[in-house]
């Protein structure tokens, strides 16, 4: 993709949102890092019903430690793999309380040594956090990042190494939240929401999903008699919005 065209990308995701934010539900570093760990391989939605019963009772390391394994799991119920999250809370609680005075450490190394915590974990937290301009790549930006043509690559770190490496650096601070949301709402995996799209005419995606009407009009000509044959006026199927009168015609 040429740099421009990568440049305008983000200009315009920006332009709709200059302030994106995560839609996890957090107060403060800890709640953040909590949330994050438990969003894996879960919908945000998920996560924020389980914390918005947790955190009230109990949102600081000494607290849910003291909730115990057990005393967590009826909170994270909502949350998929919740034995093993449980599990990883409880570590991650009494890790910070040994080692970091109860505080969420700024570096990556601290980080992912946390139970639970992997680089995508590490990413958002320092991210969101600390300001840092790292790019956590999980299943949506991945999908955005390869098909758009803004950064390809087989494994979520090659796609994290490429947007590190191309990102204009005055997107980089937010092109997480920016991509995140595109491939949550828009770009999603089945049937993107291409018609719509505010970068339609920049992304180099070759499949894009088509108008409604040259959608129906394809499918028209393609199921008429002879097949793919017979031609349907596909430009008047477009201009009126009608592609069964266009097929008659
Ligand atoms: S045009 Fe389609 S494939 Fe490209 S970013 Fe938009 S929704 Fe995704």
């Amino acid at each position: 993709m040429h740099p421009a065209t990568r440049r305008a990308i983000f200009r315009r995701l920006s332009t709709a949102n200059p302030e994106p934010k995560t839609e996890l539900e957090h107060s403060g570093p800890f709640e953040l890092l909590v949330a994050v760990m438990l969003s894996a391989h879960t919908t945000d939605k998920s996560v924020n019903a389980a914390t918005r019963k947790l955190f009230p009772l109990a949102n600081t390391p000494a607290a849910i430690l003291a909730l115990g394994e057990e005393g967590v799991k009826p909170y994270l119920k909502t949350v998929g793999l919740y034995n093993s999250k449980s599990r990883n809370l409880i570590g991650l609680c009494r890790m910070l309380i040994e080692l970091h005075g109860g505080q969420v450490p700024a570096d990556r190394e601290s980080l992912e040594a946390l139970p639970g915590v992997g680089r995508k974990t590490a990413n958002v937290v320092r991210n969101i956090i600390f300001g840092e301009t790292e790019i956590a790549v999980d299943t949506h930006i991945f999908r955005v990042a390869n098909r758009t043509g803004l950064a390809s690559g087989k494994t979520p770190r090659a796609v994290e190494d490429a947007l590190t490496g191309n990102t204009p650096d005055e997107f980089k601070l937010n092109a997480h939240h920016w991509l995140i949301l595109h491939g949550r709402y828009v770009c999603t995996a089945l049937r993107p929401a291409c018609p719509k799209c505010i970068i339609r005419d920049l992304c180099e995606y070759p499949d894009k999903t088509q108008p409604k009407a040259a959608a129906e009009a394809r499918r028209l000509q393609r199921d008429s008699p002879g097949g793919s044959t017979r031609k349907i006026p596909l430009r008047a199927a477009l201009r009126t919005g009608k592609p069964k009168k266009a097929a008659e015609e």
